[in-house]
């Protein structure tokens, strides 16, 4: 594989204190950078110190939104070693995000070792608190200066990193989603199954409505009938109902979330009847009016976020008494257990640092 250039910065900062993190304001001293050019590929990997781009203002990104990213993290265990979580999954899904908008692929063993890297590098940036991690996120920008729609013929990709706090400070707190009737975030045969900048931007006017009806998040339904679950702004959703677990199948509207794969595999591992099917608004409201409903979203930020309350066509749905059900915790304690290395790991999810990817 090519060398990854080192320039180190000149000026670290330091860390803020643990307790004083939250999500996606901090970053760390470098960044990875990887350029593409037509006729010349992937080229020149280099850990640079975290620096502004200067972009053209015709630069394509900037008015046709070819962009897409990632997101993952890196934790720090009680044993003080840092272990990162399917970051080759990851890498895999930013290729298909990639084909998806004509952006070329780049070999995911460079994207897990850009990631690797640059942890390592920044590995004092990797938060000590309970429930605090590094949040590591992979973006590619198609940087062709011209006007006019075609896909760019250059692109830069970048890895940023940050710590981040713990989600739940003050214990698991059940959230409030309200499901759009109106609004869409993604249809089958858009952009709906790539992380894309782009499906953010179609988002953000439905979850605004959302919150000022005193909800969290949206929760999206499919973009033709408005009738079956998609997803949770960014996390895939699922459903307990009396002995079966549900969740949306990967129909091309929705993101494969990591979080989501790993959730049906420990639950497949328990013996629990999962279903990827289509689910109807009106069953999970049938299944929260007779009371045996649990209803939970997953993501790398939140890793699991149970849902209190379902609004849905001016109505308010309590679930499982506005509290954190049984199997949402159990599913949430083992996956904590895995990131952090306090509880088994039987499918190999995490890399500790300082194993070289391949080896
Ligand atoms: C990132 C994301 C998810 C969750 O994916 P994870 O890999 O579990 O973090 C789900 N839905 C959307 C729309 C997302 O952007």
């Amino acid at each position: 594989m090519t060398e990854i250039q080192i320039t180190r910065t000149t000026k670290p900062q330091t860390p803020p204190p643990d307790e004083t993190l939250s999500f996606g304001n901090v970053f760390s001293d470098h960044m990875f950078m990887l350029n593409y050019d037509e006729g010349k590929g992937w080229h020149s990997p280099r850990i640079v110190p975290y620096q502004n781009f200067s972009l053209d203002p015709a630069t394509c990104v900037l008015h046709y939104g070819q962009a897409i990213f990632d997101g993952l993290k890196a934790y720090r265990g009680s044993d003080g070693r840092i272990r990162i979580f399917r970051a080759n999954e990851n890498a895999k899904r930013l290729n298909r995000s990639a084909r998806q908008l004509c952006i070329p692929e780049i070999d995911t063993a460079l994207i897990e070792e850009s990631i690797r890297a640059l942890v390592e590098v920044d590995q004092h940036w990797v938060p000590k608190a309970p429930g605090t991690s590094l949040y590591i996120r992979p973006t590619i920008i198609a940087t062709e200066r011209f006007l006019g729609v075609h896909p760019s013929k250059s692109y830069i990709y970048y890895v940023i990193v940050g710590p981040v706090g713990a989600y739940y400070k003050e214990g698991m707190n059940p959230v409030k989603i309200m499901a759009s009737d109106k609004y869409v975030r993604a249809v089958k045969g858009g952009l709906g199954a790539a992380k894309a900048a782009a499906n953010y931007a179609a988002s953000l006017y439905g979850a605004e409505e959302a919150k000022k009806a005193g909800y969290t998040q949206v929760l999206w339904l499919d973009g033709v009938e408005h009738k079956y679950l998609d997803e949770v702004g960014t996390m895939n959703i699922m459903v307990r109902i009396g002995d079966e677990i549900v969740t949306p199948p990967l129909n091309g509207a929705i993101l494969a979330g990591i979080t989501r794969d790993s959730v049906l595999t420990l639950l497949r591992d328990w013996g629990l009847k999962v279903s990827e099917r289509p689910i109807s608004i009106d069953e999970v409201i049938a299944a929260a009016k007779s009371g045996n409903l649990e209803m939970w979203g997953t993501g790398t930020a939140a890793v699991i976020s149970p849902v209190g309350e379902l609004g849905y066509k001016g109505e308010r749905y309590v679930i499982n008494g506005g509290k954190t059900g049984e199997l949402t915790r159990k599913l949430y304690d083992t996956l904590i257990g895995i990131q952090y290395g306090t509880g088994p790991d039987p499918h190999g999810w995490t890399r500790l640092l300082g194993n070289r990817v391949g080896g």
